[in-house]
């Protein structure tokens, strides 16, 4: 009994030791660079303008790459996003997230702004919250389109690392459980898929997952999150964990794997579909076709832009400029 104590412990603190190198050495995320560097420079002018910011930014954080986002924040902050109401003809077109118009998505910015304000105003109101409850607030009390679950977690994360005049209890956060992070919690040996389901916040796989997460980092359970769903992501985005097969060589776990469940796909047999978000597959007709290659070329000659070094006026005129001959054709 002593002795499977003793290798239960050892086993926690290599993941431990993996995450923790995994966490030092990971690039660091383009926004916290572009942020730290700001505020470094005295651009914010008050704890509002930072927690704006960053709600800002992980709002444009979804289905997207965290450099485009972080081009659309940019964008909008010049323009004065964090200090006022932006009216909807003075802001430049963004670069959409997959599946979107430019246009549609700056349409769908424009009418987030006010909820944003909003709620970084009641963010700032206190100095003292409990990960969980913000969290909570974010998600039902305010409820600002296009920042879900998944990117109101990163808001949580970000705020906690990047406004120090918050203080956020970060024991209480859950990691989010997805089809990834449920595979990786399986096959490393933190749940088993037959006993432990996932139904939902509280199942016994959530609880279970949770409370491993608290067990290995106490203090910021969050750090579990990034190394499970990258590992679970495919091949071509640097992933090792697929459903079936997963390539173990090279696997930023493989030194500690139980290695369980390889030839199934572990979220099939303990995931109650109902709840997990549903990805609906998408087969793209030839007019999604065109809305993407336009989003990609669109993309493409902002950066022209930018590399050209044209920005303000001129910026906004050739870019509404360049909408309107593509909508003509
Ligand atoms: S070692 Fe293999 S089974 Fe284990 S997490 Fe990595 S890829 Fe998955």
């Amino acid at each position: 009994m002593e002795q499977n104590n003793n290798l239960q412990e050892k086993w926690l603190a290599k993941i431990k030791n993996i995450i923790t190198a995994y966490t030092r050495n990971r690039a660091p995320d383009p926004f916290m660079i572009w942020f730290r560097q700001k505020d470094s420079e005295e651009f914010f002018a008050d704890d509002f303008e930072r927690v704006l910011a960053i709600l800002i930014d992980a709002r444009f954080d979804q289905r997207t790459t965290a450099e485009k986002a972080l081009k659309n924040t940019i964008t909008v902050v010049n323009q004065e996003a964090l200090k006022r109401l932006i009216p909807r003809e003075q802001i430049t077109l963004l670069i959409p997230r997959q599946g979107m118009t430019a246009e549609k998505w700056t349409d769908l910015f424009y009418s987030s702004l006010s909820r944003l304000h909003k709620l970084a105003r009641k963010i700032v109101a206190r100095k003292e919250w409990d990960a969980a409850e913000l969290l909570d607030s974010m998600l039902h009390d305010f409820k600002v389109p296009y920042l879900g679950v998944k990117t109101s977690r990163l808001a949580v994360r970000w705020l906690h690392e990047l406004v120090p005049n918050l203080k956020i209890d970060m024991t209480t956060y859950k990691i989010p459980v997805d089809s990834l992070v449920y595979r990786l919690a399986c096959r490393i040996g933190i749940i088993d898929p037959s006993i432990d389901k996932y139904h939902g916040e509280d199942s016994p796989a959530d609880l279970k997952i949770q409370s491993f997460a608290k067990q290995v980092f106490p203090d910021k359970p969050y750090l579990l999150d990034e190394p499970l769903w990258s590992t679970g992501r495919q091949a071509i985005r640097g992933g090792h964990c697929f459903p079936k097969n997963p390539d173990c060589n090279g696997c930023l776990f493989q030194s500690i794997c139980r290695k369980r469940s390889l030839d199934i796909d572990p979220a099939k047999l303990g995931i109650d579909t109902e709840y997990m978000p549903r990805r609906v597959k998408h087969v793209p007709n030839s007019k999604h076709r065109a809305i993407r290659q336009d989003q990609a070329r669109f993309a493409e000659f902002v950066e022209e832009l930018k590399q050209k070094g044209i920005r303000g006026k001129e910026y906004r005129e050739k870019t509404m400029q360049w909408v309107r001959e593509h909508r003509d054709k």
